[in-house]
């Protein structure tokens, strides 16, 4: 096992990894930008190293400020969380040419997932099923482009292969849009993501985000620790999640994480890693892998009782998965709402000190958050300051305790989005469960006029 472990992030994930490493006895190394110095979790960590100023790109994103602080410390392994250089592939190639371990996938497994065309073609050959649409990329052949259009039916979507964070996408209706929809897009992609290259597919008109979690070992073993709901979503960001997701039959559950687990082992996967679908009409078509820990991996903690990050740990250092696929049970259901400090409604940032903070407990509620009375909200990164995450033997069960622990928590001197959530666990479309992606943008829309 590791002695040393650096958390190459910050917030509540930097937090998070750091217990789990402490569990494991090994020590952490907290980097940090200079807006995050005095935090609570930088001072819990056994050793902390400053890595540049507040914005991320001069901190968080510097590949080789990342990699010296674990020189001078004598890190063995990086842990890089979500988000920030968590996908570079770059990055972890520099990790292990450094020679430390990467906590998460080989250098090309992130690089063959970071493209979605390559995801894609990927994962239809592992026979994981996928959205109905071109063959790879797109070619500057239009009569060719018309025909594909044509035959998956519109309205189709035209995606960047490069793109992410819900960035590259453009929704067509009519064959007579399609080719400056394709040119446009590629442009955009050119532009944003250096790489112009888009592929199609069928626009769902009403799916709902189900993603699967895997654990994959060093020694062939995949498996799956079932599904998470996040259709609940504003521009494509989740807004809540929750696990098992509503209505997924056993069987069903079975057939797709089986078909996952089977995937990962094919591309000889390593680590953590979640496979991401829109479902409709009983069918699952994946979008898109995530090769890292993810935001609502708590959700899956709480109805599996396994420790996702230290799992990943435990990967890292070569150990085989000691659970089986049989040994994994799901048992209640969880639901995880991101604390976020933005306006309710509106979702404008609110940066700024914390001058309360009472978090709430409880049977079946768990805090993940570094924040803290006094703490200093800084304007410079995600909104996201915590989660608060209930668990139940039922769904209604968990609402119950969520809207309880939502009553209890109190947070001043900024906005939070806990209005919102406390709207959300009312509403009765959502009680009912099985509501699509695009519910909670129809119910701002609403709302807000
Ligand atoms: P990103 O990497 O930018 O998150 P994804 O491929 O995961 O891109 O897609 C993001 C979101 O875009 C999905 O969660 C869904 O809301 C929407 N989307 C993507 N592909 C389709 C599709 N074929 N039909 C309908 N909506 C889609």
């Amino acid at each position: 096992m590791f002695d040393k472990v650096l958390i190459a992030n910050r917030g509540e994930i930097a937090l998070r990894i750091q217990r789990a490493c402490r569990e494991l006895g090994i020590k952490t190394v907290a980097v940090h930008s200079e807006a995050d110095r005095e935090t609570k979790y930088v001072k819990l960590a056994d050793e902390s190293v400053c890595i540049g100023p507040a914005p991320s790109a001069q901190s968080y994103l510097n590949i080789p400020a990342v990699i010296s602080a674990a020189e001078v410390t004598d890190a063995e392994a990086i842990h890089p969380g979500y988000g920030f250089l968590s996908e570079n592939a770059d990055f972890a190639e520099r990790v292990e040419q450094s020679g430390f371990t990467f906590i998460g996938p080989r250098a090309e497994t992130i690089r063959l997932m970071g493209d979605k065309v390559s995801a894609k073609d990927t994962m239809k050959a592992a026979g994981v099923p996928c959205v109905p649409g071109s063959d790879g990329a797109l070619s500057d052949d239009a009569d060719e482009n018309l025909r594909i259009a044509k035959e998956v039916g519109y309205p189709v979507i035209i995606k960047a292969a490069g793109g992410g964070g819900g960035r590259g996408m453009r929704v067509v209706h009519t064959e007579a849009a399609l080719l400056n929809a394709i040119s446009m897009t590629k442009t955009e992609a050119h532009g944003a993501f250096g790489n112009a290259m888009v592929y199609m597919e069928k626009f769902l008109e009403q799916p709902r985000h189900i993603e699967i979690q895997v654990l994959a070992d060093q020694h062939g073993n995949a498996i799956y620790l079932g599904e998470r709901d996040c259709s609940m979503q504003r521009r494509h960001q989740k807004v809540l999640e929750e696990a098992p997701a509503f209505g997924i039959s056993d069987k069903l559950r079975e057939k797709i994480g089986t078909a996952c687990a089977e995937a990962c082992k094919r591309i000889n996967y390593r680590g953590a890693g979640t496979f991401e679908f829109l479902y409709e009409n009983g069918e699952f078509y994946f979008i898109e892998m995530n090769t890292r820990v993810q935001v609502e991996h708590p959700v899956t903690e709480m109805i599996t009782g396994i420790d996702i990050v230290k799992q990943q740990i435990l990967i890292a250092a070569g150990e085989k998965l000691h659970i089986s696929q049989k040994n994994v049970k799901l048992s209640g259901h969880s639901i995880e709402c991101r604390i976020n400090a933005e306006d309710p409604f509106n979702f404008v940032p609110s940066p700024g000190r914390l001058t309360t903070f009472h978090m709430p407990g409880g049977p079946g509620i768990r805090v993940d958050t570094h924040a803290y009375q006094g703490y200093l909200v800084p304007p410079n990164y995600d909104s996201m300051i915590g989660k608060l995450i209930a668990y139940g033997d039922t769904r209604e069960q968990a609402i119950a305790r969520m809207q309880i622990a939502l009553s209890e928590m109190v947070i001043e001197g900024i906005k939070t989005n806990v209005a919102l959530h406390k709207e959300l666990m009312a509403d009765t479309a959502f009680r009912q469960g099985g509501t699509s992606i695009h519910y909670l943008e129809h119910k701002l829309g609403i709302a807000t006029k």
